[in-house]
């Protein structure tokens, strides 16, 4: 399979498909594709829906319309059940992050989401995000883990998004309803008419429906992630998957977006410091498409936050040679400058990760 780091969504029909607690019949043939997948030194991140699906058992509840305070207090306790229910498939260590639509909208809770989940995959472990909805209201979160997994995938700079569902694809009218309805295997173009085709979410436990599915797929897209939608009920679609055959409906990533957020970091983004680097790391970032590491950093000019785009400039040459988000604002750096990373956490008691600018977030002039 063509991509490096890919987001897989799981719906809630897929991990709690009885609603009355977790159960293995498909995440098994989940999990064993996401292991294929790591062996294949692919990184994954997954974005499981079925906490509030899971606790549905746990929790008296009168009505099938559950109040949103009974789905708090239900995704709370179908959290644990769920993540339970992953871990007990994978050998390696899975970690629970719980995050909202206020966790992405903040600069410096974005970057630790980001950091966190970098530094949990180069350990080998599966990071399986969720929305945290025990605190979260109408206005702080994203509503449904379609779009979530979609800005998922963007903090964590995924190449390619799968979203899992009890459906096959996108079809040309509703398949339920139409017997002449047709499974449409690759989208270039998202259109009004393609949302039209979307009908609306049949289980009142999971949140979105083909609407949010194609949302998602639009925000992914948009950032240059190839995404598809799949029947994960059916365990052949992922052994389909492995040979390079689309068993669903595939989106393809806008490339032009590629190259625009290149563009962006390159003429958008006003730099607010200057880094000056010596000849090693301006060897390294040229020559072997390295991260910026603060042991390459002379000196630094001007003053500037974490998250902040900078200038990289040549000590020796005075040239400007690359743009960058650096990760450390400009006191940090001051201190860690010329020191190895593993020095970063003992001399500024916090430590945003070994490199000061990522090579994913840098654009070389
Ligand atoms: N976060 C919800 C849960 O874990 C699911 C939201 C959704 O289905 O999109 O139950």
């Amino acid at each position: 399979m063509n991509f490096n780091r890919a987001v897989i969504k799981v719906g809630s029909a897929l991990v709690a498909p009885t609603q009355e607690g977790c159960s293995g019949k498909y995440t098994l043939a989940i999990a064993q594709f996401i292991t294929k997948c790591q062996q294949q030194g692919k990184e994954i991140i997954l974005v499981s829906s079925g906490g509030v699906a899971a606790g549905r058992s746990l929790i008296q509840h009168g009505s099938p319309n559950l109040s949103l305070s009974t789905k708090k207090a239900m995704s709370s306790v179908g959290q644990m059940q769920m993540m339970a229910n992953w871990q007990r498939f994978f050998d390696i260590p899975c970690s629970q992050i719980l995050i909202t639509q206020e966790d992405l909208a903040d600069r410096r809770r974005f970057i630790s989401i980001k950091h966190t989940i970098r530094i949990q995959l180069d350990n080998g472990i599966l990071p399986i995000v969720n929305e945290n909805d025990t605190i979260a209201s109408a206005s702080s979160s994203v509503g449904d883990n379609d779009n979530l997994a979609a800005l998922v995938a963007q903090v964590c700079e995924a190449d390619c998004f799968f979203i899992l569902s009890d459906i096959d694809g996108v079809f040309t009218k509703d398949p339920n309803v139409h017997d002449d309805a047709v499974l449409i295997p690759e989208i270039d173009k998202i259109t009004d008419e393609i949302y039209a085709m979307a009908g609306v979410s049949r289980n009142h436990l999971a949140t979105g429906g083909m609407k949010t599915k194609i949302q998602a797929a639009e925000k992914a897209v948009e950032n240059g992630i190839n995404t598809y939608i799949i029947n994960g009920t059916r365990s052949e679609v992922f052994a389909s998957l492995l040979q390079e055959i689309n068993p669903g409906t595939r989106f393809s990533a806008d490339k032009d977006i590629i190259t625009a957020k290149k563009h962006w970091l390159k003429h958008s983004l006003r730099s607010h410091g200057k880094i000056y680097l010596d000849a090693g790391a301006v060897n390294a970032l040229i020559n072997k498409g390295a991260s910026l590491l603060p042991s390459g950093i002379t000196s630094v000019n001007n003053k500037f936050e974490a998250g902040d785009s900078v200038d990289l400039i040549d000590v020796k040459s005075k040239k400007l040679i690359a743009k960058g988000i650096s990760l450390y604002n400009h006191n940090d750096l001051k201190r860690i400058m010329g020191k190895h990373s593993d020095e970063i956490a003992s001399i500024l008691g916090h430590d945003e990760g070994d490199v000061v600018v990522h090579r994913d977030e840098m654009v070389i002039l």
